[in-house]
């Protein structure tokens, strides 16, 4: 079974963000970058895969500009086989991503997809079920546990009223949740061995798709500053409180 595993490189969520003076966007120039915490955990589960025995070969692919090439190397530290960078500085939303990754998907004859369920920096939690659907494949979202055997692949899905289970037919697609697992740390010996992987680079333009934006930013503010809490001192009081705000004494 071989894996391709879709790696995003986003802003550190740790790392607070500025808004340009104009409000056009974030402004993301000198922050500090990672891999998406998701894709990372995507990355941890193909390597376990292929560590049972289950995955023959684990691809990851990033598409974007310079600096996904770095989350590239972090899959390649945490045990990926090879990876491919889709190089392109267009700014590429979820359907770009989907018809992307499907292509590099059939071109390499991939099994099973592993992406996370979210990217952090713009939540939009659509390229799963969107190459899904343009592959006509079955989707395994927010997973939270995941068994390979004799071509099905059984995932644990993390839902509003508790756990679902899923038998999926491969070829798939899933998609993976927090507690799918805990990636290991990548070990300097593992970082070092990950830059004498194969890393090819495709130019995004050459694949001959239309991966031009769909949706426009329009602008983007601060969420409006809240007011600072009060601590009372008993249930009385804050019932009085409360009762003032209303209105009602
Ligand atoms: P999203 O639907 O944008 O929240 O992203 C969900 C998942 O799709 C991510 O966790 C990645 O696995 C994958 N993905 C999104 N953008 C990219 C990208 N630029 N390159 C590779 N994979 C991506």
């Amino acid at each position: 079974m071989k894996v391709l595993v879709g790696v995003k490189t986003v802003i550190d969520p740790n790392v607070r963000v500025r808004i340009r003076h104009d409000g056009s966007d974030v402004d993301s120039k000198d922050l500090k970058t990672c891999i998406n915490p998701f894709c990372e955990i995507a990355v941890e589960e193909a390597v376990r895969l292929q560590e049972r025995g289950a995955a023959t070969e684990v691809v990851a692919v990033s598409i974007g500009g310079a600096k996904s090439k770095d989350s590239l190397r972090t899959a390649l530290a945490i045990g990926a086989d090879r990876a491919i960078h889709v190089e392109t500085d267009l700014d590429v939303q979820p359907l770009a991503v989907a018809k992307i990754l499907k292509e590099i998907a059939e071109r390499a004859a991939i099994d099973l997809v592993l992406l996370g369920k979210q990217a952090v920096d713009d939540d939009c939690n659509q390229v799963g079920q969107m190459l899904a659907a343009m592959q006509g494949r079955p989707q395994g979202t927010f997973a939270s546990s995941l068994e390979v055997e004799d071509g099905v692949i059984r995932v644990v899905r993390e839902i509003d009223g508790g756990l679902e289970m899923l038998s999926l037919a491969l070829p798939a697609v899933v998609t993976a949740d927090l507690r799918l697992n805990e990636p290991r740390f990548a070990s300097m010996p593992n970082i070092m061995k990950a830059r004498r992987k194969p890393l090819d680079v495709i130019v995004a333009s050459d694949l001959g798709l239309d991966i031009e934006p769909r949706l426009k930013l329009v602008s983007v503010c601060e969420p409006k500053v809240r007011q600072a809490g009060e601590i009372v001192a008993d249930v009385a009081t804050l019932v009085n409180k409360l009762k003032e705000e209303a209105g009602v004494i």
